[in-house]
């Protein structure tokens, strides 16, 4: 009945969403220890040199950790799309995306034509 031949985009994306979970998990831990380190010196961002370092260090983690959430919205949001029966189209121009950008991209939403 369906057309996906073997593993598709299904498989593809349920690994990205494991991998978007784990990365989270790991991010978050990350977080966590630098915020207990910093708590635990009572350091003073400004003056303190580690300070400043432990600063950079959470702010590099949280971004990381942002991008990692976002990567798992996009997988989520385009398994909800593979079992409304939309997946894999433009949400543009309703034409279907090719299967090599899909491929490159699986949570792509637009053709390439339409992507800004
Ligand atoms: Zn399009």
């Amino acid at each position: 009945m369906s057309d996906d031949g073997g593993a598709g985009p299904l498989a593809t994306l349920r690994e990205r969403l494991a991998a978007a979970d784990e990365r989270i998990a790991r991010q978050r831990a990350v977080v966590d220890g630098i915020v207990d380190s910093v708590r635990g010196e009572n350091v003073d961002d400004e003056h303190d040199p580690e300070g400043a370092t432990l600063a950079w260090e959470r702010q590099q983690a949280g971004a990381l950790l942002a991008e990692a959430q976002a990567e798992r919205d996009a997988v989520r949001a385009a398994l909800d799309r593979v079992d409304a029966g939309t997946y894999g189209r433009c949400e543009a121009c309703g034409r279907a995306i090719p299967a090599a950008r899909l491929e490159a991209r699986p949570t792509a939403t637009r053709c390439v034509e339409h992507t800004g």
